[in-house]
């Protein structure tokens, strides 16, 4: 039984009084069987971390440096994210991949710092339209999970979190239908048990692409997918609310 997880990127959207009032709001009413996961912007972990103590939502960060320590200007190492009361991070967003430039190398080395420092790394795998329509999917998300898989090992996968996000369905309004993505999300769970069947069978599989509160249930019930990544959404209390519902009645 894996319990579901619902993760909110916030990107760079909202100020603080903002930031505020939305994790007052979803604290408040996030269902416990769904474990939530809120991605603020950095500024904001501190002051978020107070708002969510002795509340079970959990706070991540969208990024965090390949490196534990050093002369990296503007970085921001995985174990300062700690100390703020972070828990989980993303790594290798398709933002992070397309208009940062990070590599698949560049993504896995950020998947170790992240558990060096006692986070879990939310890893996010997707491919484009051209990708998709080529017929590469399989191949692009083959190539991004193995980086990860050789550097950190598979049962690094055990405190990890994998999200299924295909690049041309984030903030875009489309969404892979529930068969599309139920289809990657058990070839990512097939690949991951050519090297260990336990592990395949524990690991959490976000999907993430316009998923809303009423696109959720549909994908939340195919069997591989166990929660999502959600980015639009979850910059309103009500939607990010109701997909995390969406989550519980899945189960
Ligand atoms: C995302 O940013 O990871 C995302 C899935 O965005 P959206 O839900 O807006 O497509």
């Amino acid at each position: 039984m894996r319990t579901p997880i619902v993760a909110g990127n916030w990107k760079m959207h909202g100020r603080l009084e903002m930031a505020r009032t939305l994790t007052a709001d979803i604290a408040l009413s996030a269902p416990a069987d769904v474990e939530v996961v809120l991605c603020p912007p950095y500024p904001y972990l501190g002051v978020l971390a107070e708002v969510l103590e002795n509340r079970s939502v959990a706070l991540g960060a969208q990024n965090l440096a390949s490196e534990a320590e050093g002369a990296y200007t503007g970085e921001v190492a995985g174990e300062m994210l700690a100390e703020f009361g972070c828990r989980y991070v993303l790594v290798g967003h398709s933002e992070r991949r397309s208009l940062f430039g990070e590599t698949d190398d560049e993504v896995a080395a950020k998947f170790c710092r992240a558990q060096a420092a006692g986070l879990q790394p939310v890893l996010c795998l997707g491919e484009s339209q051209a990708e998709r329509e080529a017929g590469d999917t399989e191949a692009v998300i083959a190539r991004q999970l193995d980086a990860v898989l050789s550097r950190a090992g598979v049962a690094a996968l055990t405190t990890a979190v994998i999200a299924y996000e295909p690049v041309w369905a984030i903030g875009t309004g489309l969404t892979a239908s529930p068969a599309q993505a139920q289809a990657v999300h058990a070839f990512i769970r097939a690949r991951v048990a050519q090297q260990s069947p336990e592990v395949a069978a524990g690991v959490r599989i976000l999907y993430g692409g316009s998923v809303k509160a009423d696109n959720a249930a549909s994908l939340l019930a195919e069997p591989d997918i166990d929660g999502g990544l959600i980015g639009g959404a979850s910059l309103d209390a009500d939607s990010f609310l109701a997909i995390c519902q969406a989550a519980t009645t899945a189960q």
